[in-house]
C-alpha cells in the first residue's frame, strides 16, 4: 500500500515528492553519535526523527535499508582539523583505553536508544571499522585533483573544488563570506587555505588512533568515514541522508564535496534535517550548565528537573513537534505530555471492549485517510497525533454509550490505533515500577488489600484507614467499587 509521500529536501529547500532509486526500497543514512559522553537529547531527538521515517516508510510498504554509524575515531574537539581527539581526551580524563570510551559510550547509547524504543538500523558501521575504505577515497579524491598532500596530511582543496561547484549549498553558505570569514594562514601552516579540510590527518608521537597509510601513520578526517561507509552499504547514489542540522556545516558539505572529487557525482537525492532543541528557551550545552543527559531525565536526578521522566514521555513529546520546528523542554510541557500520552494509550487499550451497534455515527475511513495523509507530508507526526485525539474522543464518546460504532468500524479503529501508535509512532505502555517488579508490586497491593478486607470485616476501623492513607501517601489511590475494590499508582 505504498503511498506517495513528500519530503522536505534541505538541498532544493522545498518539499519534493519522494521517489526512491530502487521502487519499493529505501536507501537511508544517518550519522550517528560521536562515542565520548552520556547520550543526551540531541542524540534522541535526531534518533527518533529517523526512526519514525524507517517506521513509517516500512509500515506503507518500502523495503528499507537503514545506516546509521557510530563515530569512534577522527571527530576532534571542536570539529577542528587540529588538536585532540574527542575520544582520546576523554580516554585520558577517564584513564581508559580510548576503544574502551568508545565501547562504555556506545553501550550506554544503544541502552537510551533501546529504552526510547528505537528500532535497530539495519546495518551500524563504525568509523574505526572502515578505514581502508576511507584511505581509498582519500586516493581517488587525490586522483581527481580535488586533493593535496602536506606533511603527511591529505586537505580537501575547497577553493579548487569551488571554482566548478557550489560549495555551500546545502548550509546556503556562499564561497566568498567562507573565504572572507576564514583566519589568513601564517607561512607555516600547512593548509592553502583555511577553508580546506582534513581528509586524512598525520597522528602526532603521542596519538594513540592510528593506522598505517600512503601518507604515514595517521588517521582519517571526520567527514570522511560518512562518504565511505554510505557508499559501501547503500551505494554511490542513495535515497536519503539523515541528520541533525547542526551537521549541514561542515560535515555534511564536505561530504557532498567528498562524493562529487571522488566519484564525478553526488551521493545523495534528498537531505533530511531535524531541528535542535532547547531547555527553558536556551540552547543546550555543557559550557552552559544546563546539559542533562538522557539518563538523568530517566531517573530525575538534576536540578533543573521537577521529576522523573519517563522514555515514552521523552518521545511522545519529541513526536508532538513537528521535526523541522526547534522543540523547547521545559517541566510544563513534559508534563503536558505525560498526561496527554496516557490519555492516548488508555483510549487504545479501550477500542477492543468498546459496545458495538448496527449504524455508525463516525467516519473511521476519512480519520485514517488523515492520519496517513499528514505522515505523507513531510512527516507531520504532531498533525498526526492531533488526528488520534479525535480518535480518543470516539473512543471515550463510544465508552459512555454517547456515539454508536459497528463491529467493522471498531476494528478499523483498532488497526489504524495499533498502527499509528505502536508501530509508526513506536509508543508502548510502560510498567509502572522500575525493573519489571510490577507483578509483585501487584501480589503485594492484593495483600494489604486483603489484610484490610479482613480488618473492615472485624470492624477494625483504625487498621482499614491506616492502610488506605498510607498507601495514598506514597501515591496510590483505593477506590471501592461494586466490584470489589481497585487501586492505582497515582504518579
Ligand atoms: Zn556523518
Amino acid at each position: 500500500m505504498i503511498q506517495e509521500i513528500q519530503i522536505y529536501n534541505t538541498l532544493t529547500r522545498k518539499k519534493e515528492v519522494f521517489e526512491p532509486l530502487v521502487p519499493g526500497k529505501v536507501g537511508l543514512y544517518v550519522c550517528g553519535p560521536t562515542v565520548y559522553g552520556p547520550p543526551h537529547l540531541g542524540h534522541a531527538r535526531s534518533a527518533i526523527t529517523f526512526d519514525l521515517l524507517f517506521r513509517f516508510l516500512k509500515q506503507i510498504g518500502y523495503k528499507v535499508r537503514y545506516v546509521r554509524n557510530i563515530t569512534d575515531v577522527g571527530h576532534l574537539v571542536a570539529d577542528a582539523d587540529e588538536g585532540e581527539d574527542k575520544i582520546a581526551k576523554q580516554a585520558k580524563l577517564d584513564e581508559l583505553e580510548p576503544m574502551e570510551v568508545v565501547q562504555k559510550y556506545t553501550l550506554m547509547y544503544h541502552k537510551a536508544m533501546e529504552l526510547l524504543n528505537l528500532e535497530a538500523p539495519s546495518i551500524e558501521p563504525r568509523a574505526s571499522g572502515h578505514i581502508i575504505e576511507q584511505i581509498e577515497d582519500v586516493k581517488r579524491i587525490l586522483a581527481s585533483g580535488f586533493a593535496y598532500e602536506s606533511n603527511g596530511s591529505v586537505y580537501f582543496d575547497v577553493e579548487k573544488f569551488a571554482q566548478n561547484h557550489d560549495y555551500g549549498k546545502l548550509s546556503g553558505r556562499k564561497i566568498e563570506d567562507l573565504i572572507s570569514n576564514t583566519r589568513t594562514l601564517d607561512g607555516q601552516d600547512e593548509k592553502r587555505s583555511g577553508l580546506d579540510f582534513a581528509i586524512w590527518k598525520k597522528a602526532s608521537p603521542e596519538h594513540i588512533m592510528r593506522w598505517p597509510s600512503p601518507w604515514g601513520d595517521g588517521f582519517p578526517g571526520w567527514h570522511m568515514e560518512c562518504t565511505a561507509m554510505s557508499c559501501k552499504y547503500l551505494g554511490e547514489t542513495f535515497d536519503i541522508h539523515g541528520g541533525g542540522m547542526d551537521l549541514t556545516f561542515p560535515h555534511h558539505e564536505a561530504e557532498i564535496a567528498q562524493s562529487v572529487a571522488a566519484h564525478g557525482h553526488e551521493a545523495v537525492r534528498y537531505w533530511m534535517h531535524n531541528n535542535m532543541i532547547t531547555l527553558n528557551g536556551q540552547k543546550m550545552g555543557k559550557s552552559l550548565g544546563n546539559a542533562i543527559s538522557l539518563e538523568q531525565f530517566f531517573s530525575g536526578n538534576h536540578p533543573l528537573l521537577e521529576k522523573a521522566y519517563s522514555p515514552m514521555t521523552i518521545r511522545f513529546f519529541m513526536l508532538q513537534a513537528h521535526y523541522r520546528s526547534t522543540l523547547d523542554f521545559s517541566n510544563e510541557a513534559l508534563q503536558a505530555a505525560e498526561k496527554g500520552m496516557e490519555r492516548l494509550l488508555k483510549a487504545t487499550a479501550k477500542i477492543e471492549s468498546l459496545p458495538v451497534s448496527d449504524t455508525s455515527s463516525v467516519n473511521i475511513s476519512e480519520l485514517s485517510a488523515n492520519c496517513y495523509a499528514a505522515m505523507a507530508d513531510d512527516m507531520n507526526s504532531p498533525i498526526a497525533i492531533s488526528y488520534l485525539f479525535e480518535g480518543v474522543k470516539i473512543i471515550n464518546s463510544v465508552a459512555d454509550g454517547k456515539t454508536s460504532i459497528t463491529a467493522a468500524d471498531r476494528d478499523a479503529l483498532k488497526v489504524l490505533f495499533n498502527a499509528f501508535v505502536f508501530d509508526i509512532l513506536g509508543l508502548k505502555a510502560e510498567e509502572q515500577s522500575e525493573g519489571g517488579n510490577s507483578e509483585v508490586l501487584n501480589d503485594v497491593v492484593a495483600l494489604l488489600m486483603n489484610l484490610r478486607a479482613d480488618a473492615k470485616a472485624n470492624k477494625d476501623w483504625a487498621t482499614s484507614d491506616k492502610i488506605r492513607n498510607e498507601l495514598a501517601a506514597i501515591g496510590f489511590e483505593i477506590k471501592d467499587t461494586k466490584e470489589g475494590v481497585s487501586w492505582e499508582l497515582k504518579k
